[in-house]
């Protein structure tokens, strides 16, 4: 049997590393001191990050009181998104790769790398071509591609000509994609013939076609040649590689106001329908290029790589934006952590020797289930900084990733944050922080968390505390409103807490002072009167030998008030017995307490995810509390194949 890891144990920073870091502990301490002694004087220094046509004079002007919300930065400067992202860089490192597309399958492409000098060329023909459709400055762009560099192409030309774009991931159903154009009112969507990933191939046009049926016929199509493959043709197709031949390659970038909306991206929809979050330009930037820089503690030179999709805003702010601000070289990958096999993250890393990665807890688990054989055996002494961001990641994931893949060198930022807050807001800094697996543990500069009584919404001072995550003050990277719908904004994130930015998560300070994500608000169960994060009893759960991954939602229970239900996904080669299953139910007890112990364990060969590989526990609470008839907006759900199997084998039947 495992033995119960320690949550104790923590990883101080190697003093070599620490010494060349951007931010060391004491810098974290007095920087840290200075944003929040003098917000302004603070923000107006970082602002300086950014090339502005007209330099801004005023930084902040903020409000949360409900009915009169609004949020600004820089707002009297104005700035070029692109140009700072390319232009900038031309003349000292124009022949630098700027981006190393990797392709799904390794077997049949090489990978590509593209200068800035390229990527200039590129967004100009690009954004030329947008410019020949008829778009104009505010218009709306839908991208609907590929992990391909024109994703890139296209986020960067609507920033130089000033439209906003709103990506979809290329997962996503005609349905999804049909409601974000109609919901932006889009004048063009921007599309490729096919989207090859994991050795699949998704028919991206044919889905555009679908979805173009429910929107305005003025609509224009622009398609780019992905995998070559035949597709219908209609009088509102235009052809992006046929036209980027003639487009002149210079255009000149549009001088936009720091407040002038970049992009509208939808949340990954976890916990309900999903909100059109709009950023701004100069705010979001200068918070992208920061958080990039320190957080991973990049350095010139280095090869940053993000697994992410564009399609989330883990691709816009660390893909794309924060890397291409600060000049570095950034890798977009087309596929999938499993594909042709599982050590397809570390031959790419070994291949293009990357400094700094960061990924998902959801692939970590994936990873770690398959063995450690696909790690062992590629050179990773280039790696260092890992990071990870979208959901908690378990104690046990994290050990993993951290003798395994780092072999017990390499620091870890497990990165709190989310779409709305455009860039990371808790975190370790990898060479001040003595790291403690399982915690975001420490705010960003300029962010000030406060953990309140979910009742009363009282402060609750103090250490060894849990309760609701809010924000008291606002940073450039901020949301400013949903799109077309502010009182939604106000309502969501400033109604229920007045006068802070409600996060949604349960949160933990611990005797440390460290912040620990417990999950969702709308996820905290209350047993017998103790009120659990469904995080914890997760990572004990995954912790176990045998186990792969975990969800655990509450249920109605007719003693304790709730009871706990755990879905759990066992490793490949284990089978489920009565046995494992009273083994489990100690395992937890002793982990956390006779409290945590599961009332019921459905062996679940796979969880219902967003396409971001998030759980989607919403769902999982209507199958727990047998009430699986109305599940909800399921539009951004993975396979919906995998809750028809829960459904039938549900464990709680009335
Ligand atoms: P929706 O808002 O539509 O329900 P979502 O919240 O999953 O979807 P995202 O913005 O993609 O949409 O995700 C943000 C959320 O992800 C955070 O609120 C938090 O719950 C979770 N999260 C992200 N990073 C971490 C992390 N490092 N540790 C714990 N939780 C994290
Ligand atoms: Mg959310």
């Amino acid at each position: 049997m495992t033995t119960p890891s320690n949550p104790d144990t923590t990883y101080a920073p190697d003093p070599a590393f620490a010494k060349a870091a951007h931010v060391d502990a004491a810098g974290y301490e007095k920087m840290y001191a200075a944003s929040m002694a003098d917000p302004d004087a603070f923000w107006a220094e970082q602002g300086k990050r950014l090339d502005w046509i007209k330099p801004f004079s005023q930084v902040s002007d903020v409000d949360f009181t409900l009915g009169n919300v609004h949020i600004n930065w820089f707002a009297d400067g104005t700035l070029n998104v692109a140009a700072n992202c390319i232009d900038r860089h031309l003349a000292t490192r124009g022949d630098q790769t700027a981006i190393i597309w990797e392709p799904d399958d390794p077997t049949k492409e090489d990978a590509k790398h593209i200068t800035y000098k390229q990527l200039h060329k590129s967004v100009c023909k690009m954004a030329n071509v947008l410019e020949s459709l008829g778009v104009r400055k505010g218009d709306r762009v839908v991208i609907y591609l590929p992990m391909i560099p024109e994703a890139a192409y296209a986020m960067l030309a609507c920033a130089r000509i000033g439209a906003i774009h709103s990506i979809v991931f290329a997962g996503f159903s005609p349905d999804a994609l049909g409601a974000r154009i109609n919901g932006c009112d889009a004048k063009v969507v921007i599309t490729a013939d096919h989207a090859p990933r994991g050795g699949r191939s998704t028919p991206l046009k044919s889905n555009t076609d679908q979805a173009l049926l429910h929107c305005k016929d003025s609509v224009k199509c622009l398609v780019v040649k992905r995998t070559g493959a035949q597709t219908t043709w209609t009088d509102h197709d235009y052809d992006y590689n046929e036209m980027a031949m003639e487009a002149d390659d210079s255009c000149h970038p549009a001088e936009m106001s720091a407040e002038d909306p970049l992009f509208i991206l939808y949340t990954s929809g976890s916990t309900g329908q999903p909100k059109g979050v709009v950023h701004t330009s100069g705010g979001y930037l200068a918070y992208a290029a920061m958080t990039h820089e320190i957080v991973f503690d990049y350095h010139d030179g280095d090869v940053f790589w993000c697994t992410a999709d564009v399609g989330w805003v883990t691709g816009h702010s660390y893909i794309v934006y924060g890397p291409l601000a600060n000049g570095a070289t950034t890798i977009m990958f087309e596929g999938v952590p499993t594909f042709p096999d599982a050590g397809r993250f570390w031959d790419v890393c070994e291949k293009h020797k990357v400094n700094q990665f960061y990924t998902a807890p959801t692939a970590l688990r994936a990873l770690m289930g398959q063995g450690d054989s696909f790690v062992e055996g590629r050179d990773l002494s280039d790696l260092k900084v890992l990071g990870t961001v979208g959901e908690p990641i378990n104690p046990e994931a994290w050990t993993w990733y951290y003798n395994i893949v780092g072999k017990g060198k390499v620091p870890i930022v497990d990165t709190w944050w989310q779409t709305e807050t455009g860039g990371h807001l808790m975190t370790p800094l990898p060479g001040a922080t003595n790291l403690k697996p399982g915690s975001a543990q420490q705010p960003f500069f300029g962010i000030k968390p406060l953990v309140l009584d979910p009742q009363s919404a009282e402060v609750i001072e103090g250490n060894d505390v849990d309760g609701v995550l809010v924000i008291a003050n606002s940073w450039p990277g901020q949301m400013r409103t949903v799109w077309g719908d502010h009182e939604r904004f106000e309502k969501t994130y400033f109604s229920d807490y007045p006068g802070y930015y409600f996060t949604g998560d349960g949160c933990k300070r611990d005797a440390d002072g460290d912040y620990w994500i417990t999950g969702r608000v709308d996820d905290v169960i209350n047993v017998s009167g103790h009120r659990m994060g469904t995080a914890e009893v997760e990572s004990a759960l995954v912790a176990h030998a045998q186990v792969a991954e975990a969800a655990v939602v509450g249920y109605p229970h007719d003693i304790k008030g709730q009871g706990i239900y755990a879905y759990v996904t066992l490793m490949n080669d284990v089978e489920p017995t009565e046995e494992l299953r009273k083994e489990l139910e100690k395992w937890v007890r002793t982990e956390i307490g006779p409290i945590a112990k599961p009332d019921l364990i459905q062996w679940s060969p796979g969880l219902p995810k967003t396409r971001s590989g998030k759980i989607m526990r919403r769902i999982l609470r209507k199958i727990a509390e047998d009430d699986f008839g109305a599940l909800g907006d399921t539009s951004t759900l993975a396979e919906p194949a995998v809750v028809d199997d829960l459904i039938a084998n549900r464990m709680n039947r009335k």
